[in-house]
């Protein structure tokens, strides 16, 4: 039997995918190609822009042409969040909510046997049960996603997250440390901590015997195996003064933190319900910086949010220039149907996001290639994760996350190797193995 995987949005999503890949495989599936013949599809979708619900169905109609014959399953946020519209779109058989991937299998062969369509969509709002889902290898991978966390209660006002993931909750401290086990038993020397709001991690727990992510990170520096760990995308918050003191003595935590900013500006900030101001989010950087050697920031930043003038922009652009991160991921705001910022007033006209979105991008990309001279004439550590791009050629990471290409002809990859930056190009380290 064949299976054929479609992952849309996050690395939570991904995370999840691999999971299902791995019960399918233990199952004794072939895993194949989704442009191909498969005797099963799972579409996991997503849905924080409009545009991954209509992705999700053009998968949908996509799998039903390479197999009329096929069980199609939707599993994920879309599925969550419109579960009667998924289970009404033509040729799907199997329809699950976001916590509840864990039983694909289960619900595969039921609608099999049955020959008819099998809903599980359960309640996430007031759920904060975690779904325990496992991966003990990757497919074609050398560093590993690990997902901690899942759910989020921040009610941010562009975003659907908190009603498709529901309430916070967190994977069990010890099988965290044991999952985390079986991969380096397994050869990964990369583990990337995620979570739907992975800066909640243990606010569910009791308090008496609350394990924090630190606790957890500090666990991890003890797994003989794991050389570098990351965190994903976190809120500025997390960084108290006290969090600093303890992962400044970390040696396996990556120097690297995707801080979400979004503006900044303040009155955007309130409009969009995000509980920081931009003075904190500044403070939060220059500690960062100040106490972690080489760290690098990155962020994301939405534009065109409703209201923004053209004053708030320029807020937003001059306190970037100023705070100088190593990257930026921008946004044009999309309205997304459930929010309440769908149907604030003064919503930014398309040419408006356009012409901002190209003034950020200009500035990311001279905030790239700054921070990747600041490296040039250093000794790094590179793990080399993908394979070779062209003869001779490798890319991978250093622990800050700069891209750096070498010529060897020696297969490399999964090594961590000393490197020295000698160029740069655009965004890119070129480097010689030392
Ligand atoms: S913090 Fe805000 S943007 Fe992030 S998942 Fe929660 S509601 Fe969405």
């Amino acid at each position: 039997m064949k299976v054929a995987f479609s992952t849309l949005g996050c690395r939570v999503n991904q995370y999840e995918s691999e999971a299902m890949t791995e019960k399918f495989i233990k199952e004794g599936y072939e895993i194949v190609d989704f442009n191909g013949y498969a005797d099963v599809y799972v579409i996991n979708t997503c849905s924080v822009t409009n545009m991954g619900d209509k992705k999700s169905r053009q998968f949908v109609s996509k799998a039903r042409r390479e197999n009329p014959e096929a069980i199609i399953a939707v599993v994920g946020c879309y599925s969550q969040i419109a579960s009667t519209e998924v289970s009404g779109i033509e040729g799907v058989d199997v329809v699950l909510g976001t916590r509840n991937k864990g039983d694909i299998i289960y619900y595969i062969n039921k609608a099999k046997d049955e020959g008819k369509q099998q809903v599980k969509v359960g309640a996430v709002l007031k759920n904060k049960i975690f779904e325990d889902l496992t991966i003990e290898d990757y497919q074609d991978k050398t560093r590993a996603f690990l997902k901690i966390q899942d759910g989020c209660n921040r009610f941010c006002t562009y975003c659907i997250i908190p009603y498709t993931r529901g309430a916070i909750c967190s994977k069990n401290p010890i099988k965290v440390i044991e999952e985390i086990k079986k991969l380096a038993e397994n050869g990964f020397k990369e583990v990337i901590l995620s979570g739907i709001h992975i800066a909640s991690y243990g606010d569910d727990f009791e308090v008496e015997d609350r394990t924090t992510l630190v606790d957890i990170l500090e666990q991890i520096e003890e797994i003989d195996g794991i050389e570098r760990v990351r965190i994903g995308s976190i809120e500025p918050n997390f960084f108290t003064e006290d969090v600093v003191n303890r992962i400044f003595k970390l040696k396996k935590l990556c120097p690297q933190f995707h801080l979400s900013l979004q503006s900044g500006c303040n009155a955007t900030l309130k409009r969009m319900n995000r509980r920081y101001t931009a003075e904190e989010y500044e403070a939060i950087v220059d500690l960062l910086k100040s106490r972690i050697e080489n760290v690098s920031i990155t962020t994301d930043v939405i534009v065109g949010f409703p209201g923004e003038t053209d004053e708030e922009f320029a807020e937003t652009y001059k306190f970037l220039e100023r705070i100088k991160l190593s990257k930026l991921h921008v946004f044009k705001y999309s309205p997304r149907k459930g929010t309440k910022a769908e149907s604030m007033e003064n919503q930014v006209d398309g040419n408006k996001k356009e012409e901002r979105s190209k003034a950020l991008i200009e500035l990311t990309k001279r905030y790239e290639n700054e921070f990747a001279k600041a490296h040039l004439g250093k000794t790094l550590e590179v793990l080399f994760e993908m394979a070779s791009k062209e003869e001779g050629v490798h890319e991978g990471y250093t622990k800050n996350y700069l891209k750096v290409e070498v010529h060897s002809d020696k297969n490399i990859r999964g090594q961590l190797l000393q490197v020295k930056i000698v160029d740069v190009k655009d965004d890119m380290a070129i480097g010689e193995l030392v």
